[in-house]
């Protein structure tokens, strides 16, 4: 929800990435986090970025959305606000849901009677329309995700940029919820780039799948994923594409003798 005077460059919808680097800390205490990341996503791709525990996923998620800069190469987003979405769902805990999501649109500065109208719209999409008037506390760990996809919804964006949103969930309500996103992904033509460490989860959900490696994160292995939508997790064709991706990982891994 910052506000930007960026233009987008690029198609819209799209995502460049080309020799992306970054160090955190400086001098013996330098960390690199990215070494050399190149990768496109296409307008209205779903796009998993998949790798081991602290390979750089969020870093390089964070460098996409412009919380933190590159130390190297340059990044082209084809969307001034591109939509946010973590494992904390980062809920106003004071306002209702409707007041949630309704702050990216007042912050646009949409009238009163539009605003309602959106917000309403919005929570059905969501598929809580009943729920408007609860506060953060009184929903679920997966109702308050929905609110937050909701509110980023709001953006009116194309580009969804998402770090391990539904990590904090139970399988059954996280396999709901992969139902929902697709169904809003393939609605709304979004371009999603999701961040899991969970292969069958980027098995279900992406078009191509990307494998970062172990840090310095970089980009060594992709693939399409060719199953026809929608998907079930626990299908044989998942699974097969998700142990495919299981077994680079353990090679990734193993090669750095963690
Ligand atoms: P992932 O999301 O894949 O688990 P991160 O992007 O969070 O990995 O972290 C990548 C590496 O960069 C890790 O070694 C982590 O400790 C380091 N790192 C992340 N953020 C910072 C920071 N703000 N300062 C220093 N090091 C950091
Ligand atoms: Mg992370």
């Amino acid at each position: 929800m910052t506000t930007t005077t960026t233009t987008p460059r690029g198609a819209t919808g799209s995502v460049a990435l080309r020799d992306v680097t970054k160090v955190y800390g400086q001098g013996e205490h330098a960390v690199l986090a990215l070494d050399g990341v190149s990768l496109d996503v296409a307008p209205g791709e779903f796009v998993c970025l998949v790798g081991a525990s602290g390979c750089g996923k969020s870093t390089l998620l964070n460098l996409v959305a412009g919380l933190d800069r590159p130390s190297g190469g340059w990044i082209e987003l084809g969307d001034v606000n591109p939509g946010l979405m973590f494992q904390e769902p980062a809920l106003f805990p004071w306002l209702t849901v409707e007041a949630n999501v309704d702050v990216p649109l007042k912050l646009r500065g949409l009238p009163r009677d539009e605003r309602r109208a959106r917000v309403a719209e919005l929570l059905r999409t969501v598929h809580l329309a009943d729920f408007g008037r609860r506060r953060p506390h009184q929903l679920s760990g997966g109702m308050r995700q929905r609110v937050a996809l909701a509110r980023t919804l709001a953006l009116d964006t194309s580009v969804l940029l998402m770090d391990e949103p539904f990590g904090a969930l139970d399988a059954m309500t996280r396999d709901i919820l992969h139902d929902e996103l697709e169904r809003i992904w393939s609605e709304r033509q979004l371009t999603v780039l999701f961040v899991t460490h969970n292969v069958r989860e980027a098995a279900r959900l992406a078009d191509r799948i990307i494998l970062l490696s172990s840090r310095p994160g970089r980009v060594i292995w992709s693939t399409r994923v060719d199953v026809p939508r929608p998907r079930r997790i626990d299908s044989p064709e998942v699974a097969t594409i998700a142990a495919e991706v299981t077994d680079r990982l353990r090679t990734e891994v193993g090669r750095h003798g963690q």
